[in-house]
């Protein structure tokens, strides 16, 4: 027997669960919206929602490759280590990246941590015989790891707290006909909030990401107890701070985060220096953020432009965009093994 509410659309299925149940946490909403949305597309690049740093430019993977090869490197050269990328989208930043990896004579297997079965499609033309996994815990647990995540956490599902008169609430989504619409739910004790922030005015907002929290918690012990780094690079802030970054993009447009789930990209701002304390807890480094614009700098983006630059001048307005219009927005935050060496671009 077929049970037509396994196959009804996600937003007729979120609004059963929530007559049924009542509104679910903005984390939830996220969660559903966006493993629906990239299990069902790929969308990336000028014909899709979004453009992502390696569907900029070939330099930006091809960077990227020589920080991992120098590191490899400076690290003595471990002959067994891993090439890992987070929710590597159509596999150009690895594909980019292998090439100059190579050049440097480190040629790691690929691991790929991806849930979506669109994308592990596109990033097999492009990296053949990576390896697939799930969930960042299914790595290898044997040897070096070296992780780049590049716009990854943002996607991961937030936690959003709001502030009432009478103190803070968990900001939940509640539907109301067809219509999604944030609420604020059951109160939380003030101690959940960090110091600073609990008498910000009604209406203020924090967030949090519980799962971003736990991937870092996971790799960064792997990291300590295996050897290697992970390079994270995303657009985020110092936090815990007061601000609403929840949003949805569509066709390269703004829209509104609540309206059609699972058609629209969920992001949300990365809050590096949680991160940041979170591996450091772990036993790992942590180093950065810094802006992207300064480690593509470090790394010699103004060298690798000016020799591309001579076939094709084009290169140089994606080097602007790369160093420029991006360079301050995004970050980059590393995490490393005690033993390994400070990563290139972040001393
Ligand atoms: N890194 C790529 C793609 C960024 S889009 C680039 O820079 O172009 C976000 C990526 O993360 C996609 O590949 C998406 O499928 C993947 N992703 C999102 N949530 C995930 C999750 N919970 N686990 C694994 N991968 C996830």
């Amino acid at each position: 027997m077929t049970r037509p509410t396994d196959e009804a659309p996600l937003p007729e299925r979120l609004a059963r669960a929530i007559t049924l149940g009542g509104p679910i946490p903005v984390s939830q909403f996220m969660a559903a919206a966006n493993a629906h949305y990239y299990a069902t597309r790929d969308p990336l690049g000028a014909a899709g929602d979004f453009t992502t740093a390696p569907e900029i430019s070939q330099m930006f993977g091809e960077l990227i490759g020589l920080w991992a090869a120098d590191l490899w490197d400076r690290a003595g050269r471990p002959a067994d280590a891993l090439w890992v990328e987070l929710g590597p989208g159509r596999g150009t930043l690895t594909a980019d990246a292998l090439r100059a990896m190579r050049a440097a004579g480190f040629l790691p297997p690929v691991h790929f941590v991806e849930t979506s079965p669109v994308l592990r499609a596109e990033q097999a033309k492009r990296v053949a015989d990576a390896v697939w996994h799930d969930d960042v815990e299914d790595l290898p647990s044997d040897r070096p790891l070296i992780i780049i995540a590049n716009e990854f956490f943002d996607a991961l599902p937030i936690r959003q707290l709001v502030r009432a008169a009478n103190g803070w609430h968990e900001r939940l989504v509640a539907c109301q006909d067809v219509l999604f619409l944030p609420i604020a739910g059951k109160q939380v004790p003030d101690s959940v909030i960090p110091e600073g922030l609990r008498d910000a005015a009604p209406g203020a907002i924090i967030e949090t990401s519980p799962a971003s929290v736990g991937i870092m918690r996971v790799l960064a012990a792997r990291i300590v107890a295996q050897g290697g780094a992970l390079l994270a690079i995303d657009y985020g802030y110092q936090g815990p701070a007061i601000g609403d970054t929840l949003q949805a993009v569509r066709g390269h447009a703004f829209a509104n985060p609540f309206d059609e789930p699972g058609e629209r990209d969920l992001t949300a701002h990365v809050d590096f220096a949680t991160l940041g304390l979170v591996g450091h807890a772990s036993g790992a480094i942590a180093s950065g953020p810094i802006d992207q614009g300064d480690l593509l700098r470090a790394l010699g983006i103004d060298a690798r432009a000016a020799a591309l630059a001579q076939k094709d001048p084009r290169v140089l307005a994606d080097r602007d965009r790369l160093v420029e219009d991006m360079g301050t927005l995004f970050k980059a935050l590393a995490i490393r093994h005690p033993d390994w060496p400070q990563p290139a671009g972040f001393a």
